[in-house]
């Protein structure tokens, strides 16, 4: 689905990616782990152009999106995204930033995308919610609206930016479940993450990037049991 080859990026002297190359293939879900600062934001960044590369390829599901005649606005329709400081519409009901994007962009009518918000807030166990508006919901709720918002353009893919890292402890749980029955679904995700719970649950692979490339990628039992990189095992010995 995604074929990333030798992707670069740096800021000003700074090279943040430095030739990551590997692939993402349907129905895989791919936890990122490293350090702070390691490159892993602008990586995921990167897969939907948020941020544009300075060197290497990106082809989504065929088509190289670093492509400058590429029409990315078509390709990011198919790629949700979801962000650790949820990024809400503050003047918006619950309801109305699930519709927001498919009427927009006249992919759905007002009709199809409220029936359409409305399954989605069954899904994600947040129907009685529908009217509030987002500072009415707890941290937990705001990540699962979030998620239901860019379920609602029926993306091919999701990423996320350590979707759990601004909760309470005590809304991490219903966040993190949410995402594994999505995996359990067979959606395509992508998710940086600190929760080394989930990534070895849920991810069918892991990937670790320190100073902005892919220093290790496994299964998940073989990532944690068996990591090879010095700074892999010296990383692990940290958060485990
Ligand atoms: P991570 O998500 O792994 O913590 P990031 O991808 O956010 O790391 O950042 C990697 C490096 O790139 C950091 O040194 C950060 O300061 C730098 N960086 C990220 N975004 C920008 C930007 N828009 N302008 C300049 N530097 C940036
Ligand atoms: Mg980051």
């Amino acid at each position: 689905m995604i074929q990333v080859k030798d992707l670069k990026k740096n800021f000003g002297g700074n090279q943040v990616l430095d030739g990551i190359t590997t692939d993402i293939c349907q129905g895989e879900v791919v936890a990122i782990i490293g350090p702070s600062g390691s490159g892993k934001s602008t990586f995921l960044r990167s897969l939907n152009l948020l941020e544009v590369p300075t060197g290497g390829q990106i082809l989504f599901e065929g088509t190289d999106i670093t492509d400058p005649k590429v029409d990315i606005n078509r390709h990011r329709q198919k790629i949700g995204m979801v962000f650790q400081q949820f990024n809400l519409f503050p003047h918006k009901t619950v309801k109305e930033n699930i519709m927001l994007a498919p009427v927009e962009l006249k992919l759905m009518t007002k009709e199809e995308a409220s029936k359409r918000a409305d399954e989605l807030l069954e899904r994600v166990g947040l129907p009685d919610k529908a009217d509030a508006y987002p500072d009415r919901l707890s941290g937990g709720q705001k990540q699962r609206i979030a998620i239901a918002r860019a379920l609602a353009m029926n993306p091919d893919v999701m990423l996320f930016d350590e979707p759990t890292s601004a909760l309470d402890p005590e809304m991490v749980g219903e966040v993190l479940e949410l995402m594994k029955e999505l995996a359990q679904s067979g959606m395509t995700m992508a998710v940086v993450t600190h929760e080394m719970g989930f990534a070895r649950e849920v991810a069918t692979r892991v990937l670790f990037i320190d100073d902005g490339k892919i220093q290790e990628e496994n299964t998940p039992e073989q990532f944690f049991a068996n990591p090879k990189n010095p700074r892999l095992k010296e990383f692990l010995s940290k958060v485990l």
